[in-house]
């Protein structure tokens, strides 16, 4: 067997550190985040402070001390020509602690200050200032910086090893003197020279300060974070992780809401869980709902269909093309029905989408009596429907059809022992009153107002309403409210029940 090698084959990207350090970070907890979040932010923070209070305070200094002298000479240089120059002199000299001296061509004084006793340039020879004066010439601005260590001018030599003891340490032999030299013409075209003197002093001592006190900074600022990483942390994460185990019931339509969470965006998130739980659980009645009543309504025809089909197989005469007629209406009632439920399929309601339309209501209605004509002639049953015209409305004719279906089979169930069922057309104004008359035993008070419920069945058992579901006048109810219009059921106990309903006439 032929031995395949994949060594080397393979293409392995190894992540960079970072590129674990992140992946790590992103399969911690929210807690845990915030908690590193706030330790980076610390630790920066940290570093920010020993960057500039440490290792570059020195280098700031210098900048600074150079930018002073600069600055001081420029304005000497601009006020060359002013009567007044020696006032300026003075106060730049005082307010910055710079020693200045203002030469001529031949390096005589014009005017001069010295505010300090170390100053340099007030002690150097006419042969030193001259040398001063050149360098800043070869200079393309004409002017130089030169810095001397303090140490050169000391008129005595110190030698610790000479000493006992802990000699205090001491910066000054760091110290130095710092001079800027700039060369400016007056008016007249003279030329003067500019010299400034300060002490650079070491900032080694106060470094050393900074120093000391940045590690108490640097403790306390790491046990606070800890400390307040820790707290944040848990309060933040705390309404979260109680959020989500309130949302662990959502599957089941449930929600109970954390309560008094104190952060703004997690309370939306719970009013939103809230809401999402009421329609999961609406969702679901209306599944229930649909599947009720998608039963409830395919049952009346199989019923007719069954009745007739029955018939015509026991009773050779019933055989006629009017019987097989009806089997076929409701057969395709049934065709319709199914491809309403279908359309139904993504219903936000249960009563779906309304197929308005103008249709002959008292046809409609006739149709319906022609299907039930056999079923009822066979058991002796009647139903009396005798309109004076035919009116017209605007509805979905196939609900509408559902209501009157609905209304006629409760009363054909509970209806008395004259076995007779009358619907009735009576035109009210511009409306038109559809009526469905039963001679039954009615409706009790108490229950008037629970028939409509979904599954309602009333108390009084009833040899026929035993196959009742208690969804019919839900139906009906449901159908009647999306479109708006008004039902009601008049009703004696003992004498019958008559159940209406209105539409507006269409003309
Ligand atoms: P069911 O499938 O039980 O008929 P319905 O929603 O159609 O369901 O009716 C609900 C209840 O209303 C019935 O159980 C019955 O008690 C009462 N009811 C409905 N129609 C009539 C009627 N014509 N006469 C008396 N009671 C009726």
């Amino acid at each position: 067997m032929k031995k395949v090698s994949t060594e080397g084959t393979a293409c392995h990207n190894t992540p960079s550190f970072w590129g674990r350090f992140l992946q790590w970070v992103r399969r911690q907890s929210v807690q845990h985040r915030i908690f590193v979040y706030f330790l980076t932010f610390t630790a920066l923070l940290l570093l920010l402070l020993w960057l500039f209070q440490v290792v570059f305070l020195d280098e700031f200094y210098r900048m600074q001390k150079r930018y002073v002298l600069r600055s001081s000479a420029e304005s000497i240089t601009q006020n060359i020509d002013n009567e007044n120059l020696q006032t300026l002199v003075y106060r730049i000299a005082e307010e910055n602690s710079v020693c200045i001296l203002v030469t001529d061509q031949k390096l005589r004084v014009l005017t001069a200050a010295e505010v300090w006793n170390g100053c340099v340039i007030h002690h150097m020879g006419p042969n030193e200032l001259h040398r001063l004066a050149s360098s800043a010439e070869r200079e393309k601005d004409h002017s130089v910086f030169r810095e001397f260590p303090l140490m050169a001018f000391r008129n005595f030599q110190y030698d610790e090893r000479q000493f006992r003891g802990r000699v205090p340490p001491s910066d000054a032999g760091n110290a130095s003197s710092l001079i800027y030299v700039a060369r400016t013409e007056t008016s007249k075209n003279e030329q003067v020279y500019v010299f400034l003197n300060t002490l650079v002093t070491p900032v080694g001592a106060t470094v050393q300060t900074i120093r000391n006190e940045l590690y108490f900074i640097s403790a306390i600022l790491v046990l606070l974070s800890f400390g307040l990483s820790m707290i944040l942390s848990k309060r933040i994460t705390r309404p979260l992780i109680e959020t989500t185990q309130a949302a662990a019931a959502l599957s089941h339509g449930e929600y109970e809401p954390v309560r008094n969470v104190g952060y703004r965006e997690i309370d939306q998130l719970n009013r939103q869980l809230s809401q999402a739980a009421k329609d999961l659980h609406r969702v679901e009645e209306m599944q229930h709902e649909l599947i009720a009543n998608i039963s409830h309504d395919l049952r009346t025809p199989l019923t007719l269909i069954e009745g007739y089909a029955e018939a015509v197989r026991d009773l050779p005469d019933e055989s006629t093309p009017e019987n097989m007629q009806v089997i076929i209406d409701e057969a395709k009632r049934l065709t319709t029905l199914v491809n309403s439920i279908l359309e139904l399929n993504n219903a936000r309601n249960a009563a779906g989408e309304l197929q308005m339309k103008v249709f002959d209501l008292t046809a409609s209605i006739q149709g319906i009596m022609t299907r039930y004509q056999k079923l009822t002639e066979q058991d002796g049953y009647r139903i009396v429907f005798e309109p004076a015209e035919n009116v017209m409305v605007n509805a979905d004719e196939m609900k509408v059809q559902q209501v009157v279906y609905n209304l006629i089979n409760n009363a054909l169930t509970y209806t008395g022992a004259d076995k007779t069922v009358v619907v009735r057309q009576i035109m009210v104004d511009q409306r038109v009153r559809i009526e469905i008359c039963d001679s039954g035993e009615g409706i009790a008070p108490d229950e008037i107002d629970h028939i409509w419920d979904r599954y309602y069945r009333g108390h009084k058992p009833h040899k026929r309403a035993a196959i009742g579901s208690g969804l019919g006048l839900s139906i009906v109810k449901g159908i009647l409210d999306s479109h708006h219009l008004p039902y009601g059921v008049e009703s004696t106990e003992g004498e019958g029940s008559t159940f209406w309903f209105e539409l507006p006439r269409e003309l």
